[in-house]
């Protein structure tokens, strides 16, 4: 630890993210990218002209994507937020909702950046244990007098939780902020969308990174009464008003426009998700139902850490977590068709190999 950090941040434990190793190429199916590059009208839109007009500052108003994103998702501008991905929002949404008397409550196995966000903001966590089957029980969250942040669906599980479900949790939370975590909702999560205009303590975090095939742009969204965008448009002007750059501004743009090509995308991530399900259970695999574009599987045969070891070795990259409830699980991104086939296979050939620790 450096000798100038200052205190409060000393004991900070950083988010770690998946791997982006060099040694070799590996098909990638640890974070959770899209296998699909981005529409082509978004690599139209990413211009030589484009690029000459980097020499002046973005719109910190953001307004042409505000408005296409209201447009397409029946709102209006004021209830858009942009930010330079998904986590800038959450981590907003950290400083600007929760502090020492708030605090935060989210499930005990979700995305780990959370527990980041609150240790960074000082805030005391609550985290809530799943259910055996890894669902959140939503009656856990029902007044609890806390800022709530629920992924939904949840990762790395998948696990979507219904609209009422999370109607409860807002309805029954007035006084607190209720973040719904959307990274996933394309892949067949239900959106809590159509409560927004019944309560304004609900925001609906969203992101660019996964269905529209955007993760190196950084661009996520967010959806929420007036009050509450207004909250953390007061926050971004207070650190960095152009913090999402004029390319990623038209990408998300055209992203938008190009609904046709996001729309089959997510179609066929899906198929290949639910072939992929079919074949691993097949294998003997755990596999949970899964409404994202991952699977989070065990198998029997091997411990989780072994099965990731395995596979990385066989050239497949998949997403091992040592938090000892989830160890014998991996979080497998759902690849194209082909990347899938071959993921099938090694899991298949590691699988009838048959010892622990055979894949090292
Ligand atoms: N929320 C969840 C649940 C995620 O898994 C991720 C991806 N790591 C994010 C938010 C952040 O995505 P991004 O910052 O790329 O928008």
């Amino acid at each position: 630890m450096s000798r100038f950090l200052i205190p409060q941040y000393a004991s900070l434990e950083a988010y770690v993210p998946g791997e982006q190793p060099r040694d070799r190429r590996y098909i990638k199916l640890n974070t959770n990218e899209s296998p699909y590059p981005p529409s082509p009208e978004v690599v139209a839109a990413v211009s030589a002209d484009a690029v000459r007009d980097l020499r002046l500052y973005s719109d910190p108003e953001c307004r042409d994507l505000k408005k296409a994103l209201a447009d397409r998702y029946g709102l209006s501008p004021k209830n858009v937020y942009l930010a330079n991905g998904s986590d800038d929002i959450l981590n907003f949404a950290f400083m600007a909702f929760c502090d020492r008397e708030t605090g935060a409550a989210f499930p005990e196995i979700t995305y780990g950046f959370y527990r980041v966000f609150a240790a960074l903001h000082g805030v005391p966590a609550l985290e809530i244990p799943l259910r055996e089957d890894f669902s959140i029980d939503y009656r856990d969250y029902r007044n609890i007098g806390r800022t709530v942040v629920i992924a939904n669906p949840n990762a790395p599980t998948g696990l979507s939780l219904p609209l009422s479900s999370v109607e409860e949790i807002v309805k029954s939370n007035p006084g607190q902020v209720v973040v719904v975590d959307e990274a996933y909702v394309d892949f067949g999560g239900e959106t809590a969308l159509p409560l927004l205009e019944k309560y304004d303590n609900l925001l609906i975090v969203r992101t660019f990174s996964k269905s529209r095939s955007l993760a190196g742009a950084r661009l996520g969204f967010a959806f929420a009464s007036e009050e509450l965008i207004s909250d953390l448009e007061t926050l971004r002007y207070s650190t960095n008003p152009y913090n999402v750059n004029r390319l990623t501004l038209l990408a998300g743009e055209a992203a938008i426009r190009s609904d046709d090509y996001f729309t089959e995308n997510c179609r066929k991530i899906m198929k290949t998700r639910d072939w992929v399900s079919g074949e691993l259970k097949a294998l003997g695999f755990t596999v949970l139902p899964s409404c994202a574009n991952f699977l989070f599987a065990s198998t029997p045969r091997m411990s989780g850490e072994d099965f990731y070891l395995g596979m990385k070795e066989r050239g497949v990259l998949v997403r091992h977590f040592s938090n000892p409830k989830i160890s014998d699980f991996n979080r497998i991104t759902v690849g194209s068709e082909e990347e899938m086939e071959i993921f099938v296979r090694e899991a298949g050939a590691l699988q009838s190999e048959g010892r622990k620790g055979q894949g090292r």
